[in-house]
């Protein structure tokens, strides 16, 4: 037997429970991973608390991130006592996922432990800080440079925010980091922006084309933030979408793309080739150290993630939360 947060979805309603579970009872899977960590992220947040539909069949084991090691393949690139890391590819959504003490996989899914970090550190980097600097590569792409002007970052408080913060001002860009949370400001200097705004001069309805402000963005809130981040953005500039905080609707107009040049670069780590995935923690992993891992993130149990569950999707979480599925 072993622990694992369970969904369950009848005619009793949608409930989440921290469940003592069997291993006849692990879904199908090449390789069967002792977890150590696993991570809470937005994904998870609306999968326990019911508030968006995540999760395709019940009962299901959440938890979108984990690390662990192998117990047991048949998977030919892994074989037990290996350190691994999985993010996305519908586990947690689809398949069981990190939150329990065991979990069985498509070999497929799994990375070994990025060189350098241990499983713990991945966890609190986890969905969110491999998502960002997926958004990173994405404005390189398409031309950014610390050169280019400043980059917005919104949602700063979140995951996602946080680690875009981190990354792009270690690289050397000039980060603006956009917060519903203004009491957090010195937190959000200390991880690397240069400047605080207000969330709320972006959340509204706005302009089709406003003052060029920023040459490029990192945005995981959609609906009229990313309208407004399209409308002000520099000619030729790039925002790289790859959240829903706000909405998921873009109330936006072709005119910054057709008369600025603008370009909107979709950011999904979920189904992401393993060589992007083991592209992007390879890029990451040099950017991170102990001090702003800690500052970033906190500890819980597996007994306390259905109450931090609610407080993500209360807006009252900050940064990152890891989870010791053996606690
Ligand atoms: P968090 O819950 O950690 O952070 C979200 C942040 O968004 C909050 O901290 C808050 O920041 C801001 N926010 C919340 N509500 C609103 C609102 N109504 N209007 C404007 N801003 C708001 O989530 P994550 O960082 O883990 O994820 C962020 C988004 O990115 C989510 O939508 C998630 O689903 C998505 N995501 C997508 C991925 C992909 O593959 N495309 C992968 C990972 C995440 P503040 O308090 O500073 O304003």
């Amino acid at each position: 037997m072993f622990n694992g947060i369970l969904i369950e979805k009848d005619q009793q309603g949608y409930r989440a429970r921290l469940a003592s579970l069997a291993e006849t009872q692990l879904p199908e899977g090449d390789v069967e991973v002792s977890v150590d960590y696993s991570t809470l992220n937005y994904k998870d947040g609306l999968a326990i608390t019911g508030k968006g539909p995540v999760v395709r069949s019940f009962p299901m084991v959440p938890g979108v991130d984990l690390a662990g090691r192998v117990a047991q393949s048949s998977h030919p690139a892994f074989k037990p006592g290996d350190a691994v890391l999985l993010n996305g590819w519908g586990v947690g959504e689809k398949h069981w996922g990190g939150l329990a003490q065991k979990a069985r996989l498509n070999g497929d899914w799994l990375i070994p432990l990025p060189a350098g970090l241990t499983p713990w550190q991945t966890m609190a980097v986890g969905t969110a800080g491999y998502t960002a600097m997926l958004a990173v590569m994405a404005l390189e792409k398409n031309g950014a440079t610390p050169d280019s002007g400043k980059v917005l970052v919104t949602g700063a408080n979140g995951g996602v925010g946080h680690f875009a913060i981190a990354f792009l001002s270690r690289l050397g860009y000039r980060v603006v980091a956009s917060t519903g949370r203004p009491e957090e400001t010195a937190h959000l200097q200390q991880l690397g922006a240069a400047e605080v705004i207000d969330r709320a001069v972006l959340s509204a309805p706005g302009r089709p084309l406003g003052k060029e402000q920023w040459a490029a963005a990192i945005d995981s809130v959609g609906s009229h933030t990313l309208a407004n981040i399209c409308a002000g953005l520099h000619y030729q500039g790039t925002v790289a979408a790859c959240g829903l905080a706000q909405g998921m609707d873009l109330p936006a107009s072709v005119a910054p793309f057709i008369l600025r040049g603008v370009t909107l670069a979709g950011v999904d780590s979920v189904m992401r080739s393993k060589a992007d995935r083991v592209a992007a923690w390879q890029r990451l992993a040099p950017l991170l150290d102990e001090a702003l891992l800690k500052s970033i993130s906190r500890e819980i149990p597996l007994g306390q993630v259905i109450d931090t569950a609610n407080d993500l999707m209360a807006g009252k979480v900050r940064g990152r939360v890891v989870v010791d599925v053996n606690r």
